[in-house]
């Protein structure tokens, strides 16, 4: 099954999913860009869905600005799928510091996913197991575990997160995505998150195309690890048709099946319910046609639809 904020549903029932956008997210790196509106919110993911998507993962971790309740009744309003995260970014984020660190982390991943997402993250500075945001009564609960590190580093409070994320994913099968910058340092990541027993096909790495090296994505596929394509709304350092070159010589390395899309728009001055541009409906209006126009409409629907369903599915391989 695959853990949406509505409840559990059949992979097979998802449609065409993006792997990584932020409905809510704020960050004390990105001033001015918060995205907190439910409304604004709302009206964002339904003309994304208008663009051709059926649902999103939200890659919002701990401690950013989530709103769980919102989620859920943005999900049940707009008939699309959200998957919401639990766990810790990058130590960047975290810049106020803050009392997570000091927290049994694999416990609160875990009771994220079984139990609830707490309605508050800001409630993990008073207690370790904030009351869950609910919907309808039940709570709502996360199907998917976030992590981050940095460029080449991997800090002493990333790897404990890591390790954290590789604890609640051996209770749970939860599939666990990590923010890279550039896709520096996967191997290193993938050798750590296996050592603690999460294997490679249960990992998206994340941002992988702000490096659209063709040759590190097959090897990075190679060992079995998702490739997270998000870049193509932020193009200011590769061109789209960069990207999709890339993605053209990936699939056509064999590696199809290890390709997942999102749009990563993140920032309140690129949703253009707020006021931005080019709103999350970018991917579906614009990037989606020359993805098509490449790889042809059987490559396509594998990675929109079925890459997605078997990466969200609970398992521990
Ligand atoms: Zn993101």
């Amino acid at each position: 099954m695959v853990r949406t904020v509505l409840g559990d549903v059949e992979p097979s029932t998802l449609g065409a999913i993006d792997y990584h956008e932020h409905l809510f997210h704020r960050s004390p790196i990105l001033p001015g860009e918060d995205l907190d509106d439910p409304a604004a919110s709302e009206a964002e993911f339904a003309a994304f869905l208008r663009s051709g998507f059926d649902g999103i993962v939200d890659a919002t971790p701990i401690g950013l600005g989530r709103r769980p309740g919102a989620l859920a009744t943005i999900a049940a309003r707009t008939r699309g799928a959200i998957v919401a995260a639990t766990g810790r970014h990058r130590d960047a984020h975290y810049a106020g510091g803050g009392r997570l660190d000091a927290l049994d982390l694999a416990a609160v991943f875990e009771r994220e996913l079984t139990v609830g997402i707490a309605a508050s993250d800001d409630e993990y500075g008073v207690t370790d197991a904030p009351a869950p945001a609910l919907i309808d009564g039940r709570p709502v609960r996360a199907g998917l575990i976030k992590t981050g590190i940095d460029y080449w580093r991997i800090s002493t409070t990333e790897r404990a997160a890591l390790e954290a994320a590789a604890a609640a994913h051996l209770v749970t099968g939860a599939p666990v995505m990590v923010h890279t910058e550039r896709a520096s340092a996967v191997p290193e990541l993938l050798g750590l998150l296996e050592a603690s027993g999460v294997a490679a096909t249960r990992v998206a790495i994340a941002h992988a195309d702000r490096n659209p090296d063709a040759g590190l994505h097959a090897e990075i596929a190679a060992a079995g690890a998702y490739l997270g394509y998000d870049g193509a709304a932020r193009y200011r350092d590769h061109p789209e048709s960069v990207l999709l070159d890339c993605l053209a010589a990936v699939v056509e390395a064999g590696h199809g099946d290890r390709v997942l899309l999102g749009g990563d728009v993140a920032r309140r001055s690129s949703f253009a319910a707020y006021g931005g541009m080019p709103g999350l409906a970018y991917l579906g209006d614009r990037h989606l046609r020359r993805v098509r126009a490449r790889l042809g409409d059987a490559l396509t629907t594998t990675i929109l639809v079925d890459n997605p369903a078997a990466y969200l599915a609970w398992s521990r391989a």
